[in-house]
């Protein structure tokens, strides 16, 4: 009797880019083809791109999270809940902090973490918004500012102080959600809305740097109408447990707050470079096909991998949207090295546009070619996180999840 043994394809990480594979593959690929395994740290997935809602506490976490297990197909795919340690590309095996996998074929997927440049207390001392746990974690520790206000032996504004480090997209839709969530703080524990200080602090001389200037102008000139004072081109020094320290030019300034968000710094997964990867930060320059350079079996996307743009040699900025484009592609050569085909797919971007959301009631954004402020922006928001999740989990899942008041 002649037992064939099938290849294992293994898959690292359950973000945009690791379920958009799986949830390709799976229905692609025969259950005879191949053995899928899926790792990921937590039995959820959770969109990343909704993490500042959680953050701001203006959408319960459960909302931006759901589980895996009801996206999978159990008779083609297992599922193991482990934290990935290090990859072995020349064993081909995996570690996990409490187990081993070994592939044939690897897709890494690991996403961003946070990048503090080596910003003396930034580590310790502010947050990141990174996961659910991170984002549950700011939530708590704004509100507890704002419940321990009046009871604290002194009254100290700084505990209504937030410092937010970096006008980026992540910065600039924290704030428009931390701006939504105020009125009800206040009411809730007494305290007066113009007591609440909101410091964003940009190293640049624009927030969100390199975007269209209307509609960057309209985003600051919004927020600043709600309360947000914006530092421009000024950097973060030190953080320290009572505030930060900026400097712009060669004038220093302490700013007494509780609450420092740090969202001006992203970097792949540390573990590429604990597995030996040639990387930048974490993230590894793929070849055309999604490959990692001189590996033919292990492809590296999403957060964890540059793309360049091979006309005009820039880096595409790693975002949901090529992540889950990634995906598609990853899978497709993944079946097609499973059925041994040589013609793999070339990884083409193809970058729709961008939206920023300043809160539930506004948004700016770039979506194909065309500016769009206000509402406009607000429902093209709605319909490209309703879009992800159908993409990764069907209409099912946007009934759950979505954002279904698409003109509220
Ligand atoms: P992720 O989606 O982060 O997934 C990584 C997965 O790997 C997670 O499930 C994680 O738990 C798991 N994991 C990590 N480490 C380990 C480990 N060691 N072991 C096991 N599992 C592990 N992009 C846009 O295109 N549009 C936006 O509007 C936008 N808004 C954003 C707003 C915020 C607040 C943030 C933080 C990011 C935003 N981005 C946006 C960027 C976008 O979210 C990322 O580019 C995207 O999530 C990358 O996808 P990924 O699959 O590489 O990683």
């Amino acid at each position: 009797m002649i037992i064939l043994l099938k290849p294992k394809i293994v898959i690292l990480g359950a973000g945009y880019a690791g379920l958009m594979t799986l949830t390709r593959l799976q229905k692609t690929i025969n259950v005879n083809e191949a053995e899928i395994i899926l790792v990921n740290k937590h039995d959820y997935h959770y969109e990343t791109t909704w993490l500042h809602h959680a953050a701001a506490g203006t959408l319960h976490h459960d909302r931006v999270r759901f589980n895996i297990n009801n996206l999978i197909d159990r008779n083609k795919v297992k599922f193991i809940q482990g934290t990935v340690v290090e990859i072995n590309t020349d064993k081909k095996k995996v570690r996990l902090e409490n187990d081993e996998v070994s592939y044939d074929y690897l897709v890494v997927a690991l996403g961003g973490e946070s990048e503090t440049f080596g910003i003396k207390g930034l580590k310790e001392h502010s947050f990141a918004i990174v996961s659910v746990n991170a984002a549950r974690k700011i939530r708590n520790h704004i509100e507890y500012q704002f419940a321990t206000y009046h009871t604290a032996g002194e009254k100290t504004e700084d505990k209504l102080t937030i410092v937010v480090g970096g006008a980026g997209f992540t910065g600039m839709e924290f704030l428009g959600e931390m701006t939504d969530r105020i009125p009800k703080l206040c009411r809730d524990y007494d305290i007066k809305e113009n007591q609440v200080k909101f410091i964003c602090v940009e190293a640049t001389d624009s927030p969100l740097t390199g975007f269209d200037t209307d509609l960057v102008s309209y985003a600051m000139a919004y927020l600043e109408g709600r309360g947000v004072q914006f530092k421009l081109n000024t950097e973060i020094r030190e953080c320290t447990p009572g505030g930060v320290i900026i400097q712009s030019g060669d004038e220093q300034e302490e700013i007494k707050a509780r609450t420092v968000i740090w969202s001006a710094g992203i970097r792949g997964s540390t573990v590429i470079d604990r597995s030996g990867f040639e990387a930048k930060r974490g993230r590894v320059v793929v070849q055309p096909d999604l490959r990692a350079p001189g590996l033919d079996n292990v492809f590296i996307i999403g957060d964890c991998s540059i793309v360049l743009n091979k006309k005009d040699q820039y880096e595409y900025p790693p975002t949901a949207q090529i992540a889950m484009q990634q995906g598609i592609t990853c899978a497709n050569n993944l079946s097609k090295l499973i059925r041994k085909k040589a013609d793999l797919e070339t990884f083409v971007p193809n970058i729709r546009g961008s939206v920023c959301s300043l809160g539930e009631n506004n948004a700016i954004g770039i979506v194909y070619g065309k500016k769009l402020f206000g509402p406009k922006a607000l429902f093209m928001k709605k319909v490209i996180d309703n879009r992800a999740l159908y993409m990764m989990g069907g209409a099912s899942l946007v009934f759950k999840k979505g954002k279904l008041n698409l003109f509220g």
